[in-house]
């Protein structure tokens, strides 16, 4: 071997012992490149499964609104027309779910209601699979002449077919109904014993004749519409 064939073999194996380096120091790369992917991915899914189990926020307003109400209906039961609220929310959903059996809400909601919920139940059929009510409170109350609304927020979650699950939104109008006479006049405007116009809501008095008007007059709080905000 001559000393250029030994000086040709050294750089050689330097060069491949370079190569060598190089190709680990690539690899070593790429796997802390994958590892780091790995952790960001699985934070994301941590992130995205907590963001499906977490409830919607709902409003806020429940005690300043339950105030106003007991202001004008000194015997309204907050407590348990959430209840009904709730309630009436959750028969809801097993009513789209099984594609029938409004006339179980039918004494605490409008007919207008029940009959427009059974119209849509005849043409869809999504299915709300684990539903689930995390909570339900007032989030406005209006009252105009002898018209009053309750408006509630509740937060669901459910399931729908091929989905994750989800967390939502849904408003809940509950309003003081009156109920109508054959002619369709609003019975319950009229003093039944005087004829005088009754004024305010809530009022159990005539304010012409002195008569009681609660006994004769059929008022009452019904759920009239149901809708998803969020
Ligand atoms: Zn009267």
């Amino acid at each position: 071997m001559s000393g250029k064939d030994i000086a040709a073999l050294i750089i050689g194996a330097a060069f491949f012992i370079l190569a060598l380096v190089v190709v680990i120091k690539i690899a070593n790369f790429v796997k802390e490149v994958k590892q780091k992917a790995g952790r960001i991915v699985k934070a994301l899914d941590a992130a995205t499964e907590e963001n499906a189990r977490t409830p919607k926020p709902i409003s806020g307003s429940d005690a300043l609104m339950r105030k106003r109400i007991l202001h004008d209906f000194p015997e309204f039961n907050a407590e348990q027309a959430r209840q009904i609220v709730s309630g009436v929310l959750s028969q809801y959903f097993t009513i789209l779910n099984n594609g029938g059996g409004t006339s179980v809400l039918r004494d605490r909601c409008t007919d207008a209601f029940a009959d427009e919920l059974e119209a849509r139940i005849a043409h869809e059929n999504t299915k709300y699979n684990d539903f689930r009510l995390h909570k339900t409170a007032i989030s406005d109350y209006r009252r105009t002449g002898s018209d009053a609304v309750i408006t509630y927020q509740a937060a669901v979650e459910y399931k729908l077919d091929g989905k994750l699950l989800s967390q939502h939104v849904y408003e809940i109008n509950y309003i003081y109904y009156l109920s109508e006479n054959d002619e369709g006049e609003n019975i319950s405007l009229i003093c039944p014993n005087c004829g005088g116009e009754i004024s305010s809501v809530g009022q159990k008095v005539c304010e012409y004749c002195g008569a009681a008007i609660e006994a004769s007059i059929e008022r009452t709080w019904k759920v009239n519409k149901i809708v998803k905000t969020r």
